[in-house]
């Protein structure tokens, strides 16, 4: 671990927004005329290693008030490709990424992504609002604060699913596609995409979608307190679903719906109510289990 260089100015947000398919496209979300970018790009040497490139924004509320709101692509690995994208790479810089947003005072987090359907009922351009995950990566390499108990209780926060959910069947009745809330996302290492064989295993194990987004932003977003919650656009069927995917089909997709799914997260955190009702920042104990408790013999 190295320190933090002391003369770097941090940013200070609320919201952040983790982008994948939907913002990968030029010009989202820093072309949405509700955004107003303050600062582009800007790298942070945290004791983790430096951050991915974050994009410091506000962003106009319905109710007409300037949100800031911190942006970056954490599973686009920038610099962390020169030595290979393994694990131990992603996970550090996840660590450096989750590390500066709880030194910016970030609260709430939306992220976006594009998935596989493991089942015959999802199809492409369908919006997805997962309420669960299981993790098939091995890339968690450690905590923020070693020891904290971090409960995955209900791990996507209802308050910013509710939003996502009602932005996204605005979204779906306009493009007459369709929206779930509840779904299992099943997150795989990657960079290859699945054997059939791999995914009728994952499918009989519960999960409903699957890409190699979602973890550990899910369970460091607890670890510093805040909430979390995630719109994912069917891109493609997994290797096995019928029919076959397509490339081109996938491509086209991405081109066409993936700016609209920035969007869809960007409308849920304009229309976010200021004062949270969930119970995230509960569902974890920072510090370790065994401390000098009450009548705890030595
Ligand atoms: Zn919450």
């Amino acid at each position: 671990m190295t320190p933090a260089d002391p003369g770097q100015a941090f940013p200070t947000a609320e919201y952040a927004l983790l982008g994948g398919s939907g913002t990968g496209t030029e010009g989202s979300p820093e072309g949405d005329q509700r955004i107003t970018v303050r600062e582009r790009e800007q790298v942070f040497k945290t004791p983790y290693g430096p951050t991915p490139p974050i994009t410091s924004c506000l962003l106009m509320d319905e109710a007409g008030v300037a949100r800031s709101v911190l942006f970056t692509r954490p599973h686009e690995m920038g610099e962390w490709d020169l030595g290979g994208r393994t694990a131990a790479a992603r996970g550090h810089q996840s660590l450096a990424l989750f590390w500066l947003l709880r030194e910016a005072g970030v609260r709430r987090i939306v992220a976006e992504a594009g998935v596989a359907s493991i089942t015959q009922h999802f199809h492409p351009r369908d919006l997805i609002i997962p309420h669960d995950f299981i993790d098939f990566t091995p890339q968690y390499c450690g905590q923020l604060v070693p020891g904290s108990v971090i409960s995955m209780r209900e791990p996507f926060c209802p308050d910013l699913r509710d939003a996502l959910w009602q932005r996204s069947r605005r979204f779906a009745a306009d493009k007459a596609t369709r929206v779930f809330n509840r779904a299992v996302h099943a997150t795989v290492e990657g960079p290859r995409f699945e054997t059939a064989a791999e995914v009728a295993a994952l499918a009989r194990l519960g999960g409903d979608v699957i890409s190699q987004t979602v973890t550990p932003e899910v369970y460091l977003a607890r670890e510093i307190g805040a909430c979390f919650a995630t719109v994912e656009m069917v891109l493609n069927y997994a290797e096995g679903v019928r029919p076959e995917w397509d490339f081109d089909l996938l491509r086209a997709i991405v081109r066409e719906g993936a700016e609209e799914l920035g969007g869809v997260a960007l409308d849920a955190l304009a229309a976010l109510p200021a004062e949270a009702t969930c119970s995230c920042a509960h569902h974890r104990q920072v510090g370790p289990v065994r401390s000098a408790a009450v009548g705890e013999p030595a």
